[in-house]
């Protein structure tokens, strides 16, 4: 709409070890799992109307292609060198442990930390071999070290070059700030193959793959190959000749982007990325976004399905906050927006005007719109265009609803609906100006709300497949109206209670205590808990975190599946005495039947045994 070329390119990242690791514990190959990931994400975004040129995945031909070229192309400039390292290594496993299946401490912040990255504390990526006490993920093992030749790229020989282009390059303070700090401290060689299966070839290497950081980003030049294959572009015009890349990503990819990405594409001969725009993270009422926790709410079941319009959605999300800043989801916030913005502002002086003019004209009356308008809606495309020019969502789309209420009062100071029998030509007059204003409107919340405003568009003769904001100022045509519907509708209060109690129930479910409610003593008198003891054990094939018990309780043996495989090795739990709920209603799991359940402590989602503190008789009651 601003008159620029734009290429829209996104994509599913498909490689690394979590997609591994999931795809284990669900029995499916990672190629399977991707696929289903792949479909979910397009049609979110495709029922949301988020429209990509192109959107793809890295685990396509393409991308697998354009990834070796590049390789083989920072080879070839003598970016790549091979270096044998201690690598950790799992006794159990008898495998070497990429990222993901290795947990430990950060060196740098002493929080715990993941193979790769310091996830929970400082954020920096971690190199293998990096990451202290390091242990297995799979069973928990402590890992050793031991000897591999890897291949290295030389991140370290990029400083100055990354000092000067972090200089200029545009985007985010938060992307910008972080990541210029991070390149003055020391800049180690990156480590880019992998002892796995799954992802890119490293070139010339069977059993290696390149770190999944080196084919994600690259992901964004191949999906626009692809998209030039579909249009006839030329893709070497935009990576490798002079255009402006913008990336738009969240704040826990900063590094990768700002440091990783360019240095590569210098290494490499490509275009380098212009601005690098950085979102704030998601909380969702006010606590930190956990699928785990239950601090989540899912667009297709909770949103969607629940029959919230998409706009309201894309709406709150532009206009809650600066982009920078975290975002808050609340439902409690999201009926205030949608019912004082979207319903009582916008949508009430868009009806009003259009229902008036279709009720007395039938049409849009023959005459100029004031030069007082016009030079209000061109304030507000000034503000919008500079806004959206900083990255400022938020302001932008302030300013159009500042337009809004300017319409509003606008309306109501004027009183057509008095004008009308006292004074028809000013009636005329002020009813032009206002369908002038809600022409503005409509094109400016066209990229924030497309469906609700295409449905004005329509009716006040606005074709919405071809936008430009110079628009706004192109006077309304005469056309005859239809009679026009109420564009946002009204959210009940007792909907929004209804959210918010699934929600609720949905924390508590995942174990939160503070929003917990009472129960009573027949309640807890339901379940039969007993003291058990463990007599065989033994790990469920395919997965990493189930374990076959048997457990005697007394006057029978019960086959039980619990979760302990990430905390306990199977001997370690033989002649243990644990709490079991038996009367849990059996279940299968990984295709193995489960008769019971064994109570355990909960540590950042590891189980620890309960244990008596004396030995007592198998079958006692716990109460
Ligand atoms: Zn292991
Ligand atoms: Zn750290």
């Amino acid at each position: 709409m601003l008159g620029k070329d734009v290429v829209f390119v996104c994509g599913s990242d498909t490689h690394g070890t979590p997609i591994v690791i999931n795809a284990e514990e669900r029995n499916m190959t990672p190629k399977e799992l991707i696929k289903i990931y792949h479909r979910h994400f397009k049609e979110i975004f495709e029922k949301m109307s988020i429209e990509f040129d192109y959107y793809g995945s890295t685990d396509d031909y393409s991308n697998h292609h354009r990834t070796q070229e590049i390789v083989l192309e920072l080879i070839r400039n003598g970016y790549v060198y091979s270096k044998t390292i201690p690598l950790a290594y799992c006794p159990v496993c008898d495998r070497f442990l990429p990222d993901r299946y290795v947990e430990g401490t950060c060196p740098y912040c002493g929080m715990e930390a993941r193979g790769d990255e310091c996830d929970q504390g400082c954020g920096r990526h971690l190199e293998p071999g990096e990451i202290l006490n390091p242990r297995c993920k799979i069973d928990g093992a402590k890992a050793e070290y031991r000897e591999q030749e890897h291949y290295f790229f030389r991140l370290s020989s990029f400083k100055e070059f990354l000092l000067r282009y972090l200089e200029d390059l545009k985007g985010t303070e938060n992307a910008l700030n972080y990541a210029r700090e991070w390149v003055k401290r020391e800049l180690k060689d990156w480590c880019i193959s992998r002892n796995l299966d799954w992802g890119v070839k490293f070139p010339g290497r069977d059993d290696m793959v390149v770190y999944v950081w080196v084919d994600a980003p690259i992901g964004y030049i191949s999906f626009t190959e692809e998209y030039a294959k579909r249009t006839g572009i030329n893709w070497e015009e935009i990576w490798k000749e002079k255009s402006e890349i913008v990336h738009f990503i969240g704040l826990d990819i900063v590094y990768h982007h700002c440091i990783f990405w360019p240095a590569m594409l210098k290494g490499a001969g490509y275009t380098l990325p212009s601005a690098v725009v950085a979102s704030g993270m998601v909380k969702i009422q006010d606590k930190t976004f956990s699928k785990s926790r239950g601090y989540v709410v899912w667009v297709e079941d909770d949103y969607l399905k629940e029959g919230f319009h998409p706009d309201y959605l894309r709406y709150y999300l532009v206009n809650y906050t600066s982009h920078q800043k975290d975002l808050n989801f609340s439902w409690k916030i999201f009926e205030d927006k949608v019912n004082n913005e979207l319903v009582n502002t916008l949508g009430n002086f868009m009806y009003r005007v259009l229902h008036f003019t279709w009720k007395n004209f039938g049409r849009i009356p023959e005459v100029s719109v004031s030069s007082e308008i016009i030079k209000k809606i061109e304030e507000a495309r000034k503000n919008v265009i500079e806004s959206i020019e900083s990255y400022e969502f938020k302001e932008a789309s302030d300013a159009v609803m500042e337009l809004a209420s300017f319409g509003n009062s606008y309306f109501q100071h004027n009183k057509p609906w008095e004008l009308i029998k006292s004074n028809l030509e000013k009636c005329q007059q002020v009813i032009k100006d206002c369908l002038q204003i809600v022409k503005a409107l409509t094109i400016l919340f066209y990229p924030v709300m497309p469906s609700s405003m295409k449905e004005i568009g329509d009716i006040i003769g606005i074709d919405t497949t071809s936008l430009k904001i110079e628009d706004v100022q192109v006077e309304i045509s005469p056309l005859k109206l239809s009679r026009p519907s109420v564009p946002f509708k009204k959210i009940e209060k007792e909907k929004i209670i209804e959210m918010q109690e699934k929600l609720i129930r949905r924390i508590e479910k995942m174990g939160n205590t503070d929003t917990q409610e009472y129960v009573t003593l027949e309640d807890f008198q339901k379940m039969n808990i007993r003291i058990g003891k463990i007599i065989a054990a033994e790990r469920i094939k395919g997965s990493s975190k189930l374990l076959k018990l048997e457990v005697d309780i007394g006057d029978e043996k019960r086959q039980i599946v619990a979760g302990f495989a990430t905390s306990y090795r199977p001997e370690e739990l033989i002649g243990e005495l644990v709490p079991i709920l038996v009367n849990m209603k059996p279940a299968k799991l990984m295709g193995v039947e489960s008769q019971g359940m064994i109570l355990a402590a909960d540590v950042n989602g590891k189980p620890v045994l309960l244990k008596t503190e004396k030995e007592v008789p198998t079958g006692s009651i716990v109460r």
